[in-house]
């Protein structure tokens, strides 16, 4: 059993708010620690004296936190305590090492948790994000972690294994046989799949696509996430993908969410190719980006979403130095 801790605040002591801000912390929690309703044994809540007008257990079942036990306590006033706030904790029977979540005010409670200095970028293909991550990193000198990646050498995996993506029974299969490590080299990340430097081969736009489904299945998240969780643990970094904000680092400081037109996002695709000696018809790329959005957005698990907290930069009109600017500005006004 597993014991997970978060917290939250609230802005005022309102019905409507502490319900919202319990949904909000437990489906956190829950998307962080990769939960089902079945895996939660029972949910404990406190709340701070000043809060009087529902009760957090109440607002847990009405967000849908129907099977397990709930339990709310008032805390004793404590002087100089944090105002407003909720804590929470939920046990589990899962045996994963669990992923606490303090969000709002309550980020000032785990400073050692929430302050780490990991920069969330996440967004729809060709957005900038992997180009302005990297940039980011090498002004901040922390490193840069690729994670579509990692979900790239996963695909190149099921190919040399001749399995396909979206079979899952099959990809489930081989999961505890696919063995993805990322070094750097001079500050560039490498991926190897097997022992071997992958880093070019996953960059083929079939790869690209196999990649979107293979992404899809829980099994292939759960390993991928959890390597982007240690590696993130141990270093400050940018991460670039698609669920970093909302799922890899909900507690990620900085968080932003990084788009453009998909007819300028598959014109610096093709270009970013070309340099790759990769060549592939405009259409064609708009037509794969396209349905890779389309992909990524709808699927059930960790799909591509905006977390609330992050900050939204539509890059259409601004090259690549004025996105890194634009959120070099935002870090530092925050550091
Ligand atoms: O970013 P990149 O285009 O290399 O990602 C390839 C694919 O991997 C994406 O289309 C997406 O389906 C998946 N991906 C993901 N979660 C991430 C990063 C990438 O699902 N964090």
């Amino acid at each position: 059993m597993k014991a997970i801790r978060g917290a939250t605040t609230v802005d005022f002591d309102g019905c409507e708010q502490i319900r919202e801000r319990v949904k909000e912390l437990l489906s956190d929690i829950k998307k962080a620690n990769n939960l089902s309703d079945e895996d939660i044994i029972c949910i404990m809540f406190s709340n701070t004296s000043d809060i009087h007008s529902f009760y957090p257990a109440k607002a847990a079942r009405e967000a849908g936190f129907a099977s397990a036990p709930l339990f709310s306590s008032s805390e004793p006033e404590i002087e100089g305590a944090l105002k407003l706030c909720i804590r929470v904790m939920l046990l589990t029977d899962k045996e994963d090492k669990p992923v606490h979540v303090y969000l709002h005010g309550a980020k000032n409670l785990r400073k050692d948790i929430t302050e780490r200095l990991n920069i969330a970028i996440d967004g729809p293909a060709g957005s900038g994000k992997s180009t302005v991550s990297r940039l980011i990193a090498k002004k901040l000198d922390i490193l840069c972690l690729d994670t579509g990646a990692m979900y790239r050498a996963c695909a190149l995996k099921c190919v040399n294994e001749g399995i396909s993506c979206t079979d899952v029974k099959s990809v489930d299969g081989i999961i505890n046989d696919i063995n993805i490590e990322v070094k750097y080299e001079n500050g560039v990340q490498h991926t190897y799949l097997d022992g071997m430097d992958v880093s070019q081969t996953i960059r083929e736009p079939k790869i690209s696509m196999l990649a979107s489904a293979v992404s899809s299945i829980g099994s292939v998240r759960n390993k991928m996430v959890e390597l982007q969780r240690k590696i993130a643990a141990a270093t400050p970094c940018v991460l670039d993908g698609r669920d970093i904000g909302t799922n890899v680092l909900p507690n990620a400081k900085f968080k932003f969410y990084l788009s453009a037109r998909p007819e300028i996002r598959a014109k610096r695709r093709q270009a970013e190719n070309e340099e790759k000696g990769i060549f592939q018809p405009y259409d064609e790329i708009l037509a794969d980006i396209k349905k890779r959005d389309e992909q990524d957005k709808n699927r059930e698990i960790a799909p591509l979403k905006r977390a609330e907290d992050a900050v939204y930069v539509d890059s259409s009109d601004m090259n690549i130095e004025e996105v890194t600017a634009f959120i070099i500005n935002k870090i530092q006004e925050r550091i």
